[in-house]
């Protein structure tokens, strides 16, 4: 650690000028926290986090279809814990299950499917929320419900994809951003291929990189010198993880069952193709098109500045809410309900 951090040092001396890293994955806002990074480097050097919480990107109009589709007759829905805590226009998933709706906390797909099976009666609705790291296993699921004829299984799919959610960062001009911490786990499944357009295109340096201490700063090092040198490409540093290939298994396996399509993620906005829908041979099992829901008037919670935090425009602490009305207890917005948003992390790590 203390060579990198050297390195750091020195490269940044060389420089002299501001530096702004994204780190886009919530994995790594965390172990930034946790093992003090901000500290370890020049303040020259600023690391800004982006919207790598798949829990804070999706948008308050999907929590809010979700509670409409969970008070229908007849229907159980089912979702990870964290889920259930976002705030919709009117209450959460959970404090529906409060008041007696059937909501069920899983801890993957196919314990939702094992739900389906033993209630045969209802139609049971997995809320599927993730990165490319979880869609194959959410396309596992569908293979097993087709597989047994589990009718009764549904998806509702809010699944993002990292690339293209990129490209509306990149060219996000208060950020001016020199280049990216790019999410490991991720990177196992896509590999480095489809982030190749941010060099050729934006010239922006890249490092695909682990999550330890050691490799965050190994990856902060590798940055400085693409940008010191001006040649922008991507470098893995999570070597033992990540092959350029990805796992191309995993990703034909996804497209089995899955296709991109259009996206809208909190704070952004619709991007194109940014999000995965099941294919239309397995539309039977798509919430959005079995149920008929209504257009719902959804709001944002007042003075909740979630859209500027995930697009690294604000810090959490620059929302007037946070740490007074907003805690992890009592959260307002959705970036302080996973332990992988950035206000959960600034409120536990970096709160004054
Ligand atoms: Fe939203 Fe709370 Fe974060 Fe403010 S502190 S941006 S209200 S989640």
């Amino acid at each position: 650690m203390k060579e990198f951090v050297e390195t750091i040092e020195k490269l940044s001396k060389k420089i002299q000028r501001q530096i702004n890293l994204m780190e886009v994955c919530g994995t790594h806002t965390v172990s930034i926290f946790r093992h003090g990074i901000r500290s370890l480097i020049p303040s020259n050097i600023k690391l800004l986090s982006g919207p790598g919480c798949p829990v804070c990107v999706t948008p308050i109009q999907d929590i809010d279809r979700m509670l409409y589709i969970a008070k229908q007759p007849n229907v159980i829905v089912t979702t990870f814990g964290d889920m259930m805590r976002v705030p919709g226009s009117d209450g959460s998933l959970y404090r529906a299950k409060a008041e007696g709706v059937d909501v069920r906390m899983v801890y993957s797909p196919l314990d939702a499917l094992k739900v389906a099976e033993q209630n045969r009666d209802k139609k049971v609705v997995f809320f599927a929320v993730g990165f490319e790291t979880t869609s194959p296993l959410i396309a596992a699921t569908v293979a097993v419900a087709e597989d047994k004829k589990i009718e009764n299984f549904y998806i509702y799919s809010v699944h993002k994809l990292v690339p293209p959610a990129l490209e509306v960062l990149v060219n996000t001009e208060e950020l001016k951003l020199d280049g990216f911490i790019l999410p490991g786990h991720v990177s196992t499944i896509i590999g480095s291929k489809p982030y190749e357009f941010i060099v050729s295109k934006y010239k922006k340096a890249c490092v695909i990189t682990g999550f330890d201490a050691d490799d965050i700063l190994q990856a902060i090092a590798m940055l400085l010198k693409q940008i010191l040198e001006d040649e922008p490409r991507i470098q893995i540093q999570y070597k033992d993880a990540v092959k350029p290939e990805g796992n191309p298994k995993a990703v034909e396996f996804i497209n089995m069952y899955f296709e991109q399509a259009d996206s809208n993620w909190r704070g952004i906005g619709v991007i194109p193709k940014s999000g995965l829908k099941l294919k239309k041979e397995y539309s039977h099992r798509d919430a959005e098109k079995v149920f008929d829901i209504p257009p719902l008037q959804s709001k944002e919670p007042k003075g909740c500045q979630c859209g500027l935090v995930l697009r690294g425009v604000k810090l959490p602490p620059e929302c007037p809410l946070f740490g007074k009305i907003c805690t992890p207890q009592n959260p307002v917005g959705a970036c302080m309900v996973s332990s992988e948003g950035s206000c959960a992390a600034y409120y536990k790590y970096a709160r004054g």
